[in-house]
Formats: C-alpha cells, sequence, structure tokens
C-alpha cells in the first residue's frame, strides 16, 4: 500500500499504539453464563473488552516482540499481511475509542452492564447451568478493527 505523507508524519509521531495489543472476536454473549465467562477475562491484567456494531472483541496488551526501541517495525519487509493491511486513515493514533457500543476494562463494569441488561447479578451464573462456553476466542480470522500496523525505519508509516 502506498502511503499518504500525512499518515507517515503521524508514525513518526506516535508510540506505535498499535503494535503493542491484539483484538479477537468472541462469541457474542447471549446467557448469564457466557457473560460470566467474559468477566473471567476482565479479571486480568491487560484484558479489555469491547463492542464494536454489535460483535463482541477482547482485547489484549502485548508488546509485539519485533517492536524496536525506536518504536519502528524490527521485520517490515516480512511483518504479517494483518499489519500492512492496517488503513491508516482511522488509526489508534487518530481515532481515539472508535465510538464503540460498549468499552470495559474491569469486571465491575461489566457486573453493572449486565444487571441492566438482564436484571440479574452475575453472581448468579454460578447456578446457572452452562449452555455453551464463550470464554474461548472464536477460531476465525481478523475482527475488529484495531489491529496492528506495520512500521519500518525506511518508511515508518503504515
Ligand atoms: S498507524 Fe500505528 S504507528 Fe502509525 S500513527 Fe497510527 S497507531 Fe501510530
Ligand atoms: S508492524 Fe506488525 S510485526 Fe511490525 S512491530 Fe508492529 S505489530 Fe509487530
Amino acid at each position: 500500500m502506498k502511503l499518504d505523507v500525512v499518515g507517515s508524519v503521524l508514525c513518526t509521531q506516535c508510540p506505535a499504539a498499535c503494535c503493542r495489543y491484539v483484538s479477537l472476536p468472541l462469541d457474542n454473549p447471549r446467557t448469564l453464563r457466557d457473560y460470566d465467562d467474559i468477566r473471567w477475562y476482565l479479571m486480568h491484567e491487560g484484558f479489555s473488552v469491547f463492542v464494536e456494531d454489535g460483535d463482541w472483541y477482547v482485547q489484549i496488551q502485548a508488546r509485539c516482540r519485533n517492536l524496536r526501541e525506536d518504536n519502528l517495525c524490527g521485520v517490515y519487509e516480512t511483518r504479517p499481511r494483518i499489519c500492512g493491511e492496517y488503513e491508516p486513515g482511522e488509526c489508534d493514533y487518530l481515532a481515539g475509542d472508535y465510538g464503540y457500543d460498549h468499552y470495559f476494562t474491569h469486571a465491575s463494569q461489566l457486573e453493572a452492564y449486565v444487571e441492566r441488561k438482564l436484571g440479574k447479578p452475575l453472581a448468579d451464573a454460578r447456578t446457572t447451568p452452562r449452555e455453551r462456553r464463550v470464554g474461548h476466542v472464536r477460531m476465525t480470522t481478523g475482527g475488529g478493527r484495531r489491529s496492528p500496523r506495520a512500521r519500518s525505519n525506511a518508511e515508518p508509516a503504515r
């Protein structure tokens, strides 16, 4: 993808925000037990959950091992395809919270949301039979606009 001048300048100013996490799609929760499984994610440091256009995703803060100390990509020529396909116009540096439907960074936020939505406390999930498990991510590719971006010392914006 050919880079525009604005994108190139932005990447040289940004601390590589897009190379410091991964986000993966979840099965959308339906039951109290489903929400309780997602609550488990939110009990872990570095995990957050967001809902975008009705679809649920888990986001994990994790610095890419290829990110150099100067915040440029150390494997630019062989970077994963997902990095090269990232659209510079809607990146983390510019787009902020993306206008998510919901964004949870702590289990208590999800507990309050579920109580409003279902009228039951999540604690009741302990006595609810499990229909299916959503604590695992769906094994699909893509999902979520927030994906890592490619950076290079020679061509610093992607
Ligand atoms: S593409 Fe990535 S490195 Fe470039 S400005 Fe956006 S978040 Fe920062
Ligand atoms: S562009 Fe991709 S491979 Fe390179 S540092 Fe960022 S996330 Fe890692």
